[in-house]
């Protein structure tokens, strides 16, 4: 069974490492959350949210196309339809109503390409809540337009100017305002990342999409289980979203993929479940890229989504444990599927994404297997890149 216990561990990955000063925002996280979005009022809220401002349910697309390139029956779950181009904005919109019962009046959140920036800045303005986005300098000058997209939507972004100043950077700027600012400011964090209660809780908010997969299999193909589920996996928000209802279901394979950069062994890689070891990062135990001595080796990938040096807690249990099977993709192999995927369903994928269905190459399945790809999100952030590299593959 795969389970979470009441101190945040999925087996011996979790918990809480916190400093002192955070204590009581963490706790009080702890001790609400799961009452707060229990509550009638909070679910029937977040569900007319989901529905009318996202465009949720999104659909689940048979992509027949593909699925006789490949010999399969291969269905893309479209959260790349979703207001605002990708999954982000299911947990956005949960912490946000949440922070409204919490009676937080300021939020604060960390990006890397802006993809959660552009989520969080989002739903402040819907709510009218002051919006903070930490980001690390190089990201602000690599993610230009949506750094424009957050200013638009009234956000002040605040650049990290330490370390290497990218995402893990912001990740500790927005840490020490949170400490600043322990009584009138909420946290969203963007992945299943962070101390207990974030892995579990983005976990909940992200598990719509396998709730709505569900249904919309059955409807299609007679039962609820397919027989694999792939995702990518930067911190893990999208992939926990399409497994979640699945989880102890263990017919049902469940492929993680992860980024390998230039290659797993060549030093430009973020493939944490193959170099990662236990360790601490954010808040939690997991797996993460560290030299012996626990300094964190930086990660790359073309990716910015999946450029991240460790894991949620959920994911490396479940690839520890064996339920689930990891997968590494390079940045090449990643955006030979990008154009492919594009030109043979007229669906341009986001460069994470790009990474799930070069999985399709690597794995093994049977002709007669329903296998569902979460589409995480769209690749016009991506445009540049593809262009970029467009006549190296053409
Ligand atoms: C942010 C992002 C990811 C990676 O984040 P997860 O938490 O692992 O889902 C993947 N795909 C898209 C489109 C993203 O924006």
């Amino acid at each position: 069974m795969i389970t979470i216990d009441n101190k945040g561990y999925y087996g011996e990955f979790g918990g809480a490492f916190i400093p002192e000063m955070l204590h009581p925002n963490v706790e009080e996280l702890r001790q609400l959350y799961l009452e707060i979005m229990d509550d009638e009022t909070f679910k029937k809220e977040f569900q007319q949210l989901l529905r009318d401002y996202v465009g949720r349910p999104s659909p689940l697309y048979l992509a027949e196309r593909l699925s006789a390139h490949y010999n399969a029956s291969i269905y893309l779950k479209r959260e790349d339809l979703n207001h605002t181009g990708a999954h982000k904005i299911n947990n956005t919109i949960g912490q946000i109503l949440l922070a409204q019962r919490l009676g937080k009046k300021r939020i604060i959140a960390e990006t890397g390409a802006g993809q959660h920036g552009v989520a969080t800045a989002t739903v402040c303005a819907l709510k009218g809540i002051k919006c903070i986005v930490y980001m690390g300098e190089v990201d602000i000058k690599r993610q230009a337009p949506n750094v424009a997209r957050m200013k638009m939507l009234g956000a002040e972004v605040r650049p990290a100017r330490s370390g290497s100043k990218t995402l893990k950077d912001a990740t500790n700027e927005a840490i020490r305002d949170w400490i600043n600012n322990p009584e009138d400011t909420h946290y969203i964090i963007g992945s299943v990342v962070g101390p207990h209660p974030y892995p579990d809780m983005v976990a909940r908010f992200q598990s719509v999409i396998s709730e709505e997969m569900l249904w919309q299999l059955l409807d299609q193909t007679g039962k609820e289980d397919p027989d694999i589920i792939i995702a990518c996996v930067g911190g893990g928000s999208n992939a926990a979203g399409a497994y979640y209802h699945y989880l102890n279901r263990e017919q049902v394979r469940l492929i993680a993929v992860e980024a390998a950069g230039l290659g797993v062994e060549s030093g430009e890689s973020a493939a944490t479940s193959v170099l990662g070891s236990k360790g601490i990062i954010h808040g939690s135990r997991t797996l993460l890229m560290q030299t012996p001595d626990g300094q964190i080796i930086e990660p790359y990938s073309i990716s910015a989504g999946l450029d991240y040096p460790g894991i949620g807690p959920l994911h490396a249990h479940l690839i520890k444990s064996g339920r689930a099977e990891p997968v590494s993709i390079t940045d090449k192999e990643a955006l030979a599927s990008a154009y492919f995927v594009s030109q043979k369903e007229g669906i341009i994928p986001a460069l994470e994404t790009a990474h799930a269905f070069s999985a399709l190459e690597k794995i093994k399945y049977n002709s007669t297997d329903v296998i569902v790809i979460n589409l995480s999100g769209r690749g016009d952030k991506d445009l540049e890149t593809y262009i970029k590299h467009y006549d190296k593959f053409h």
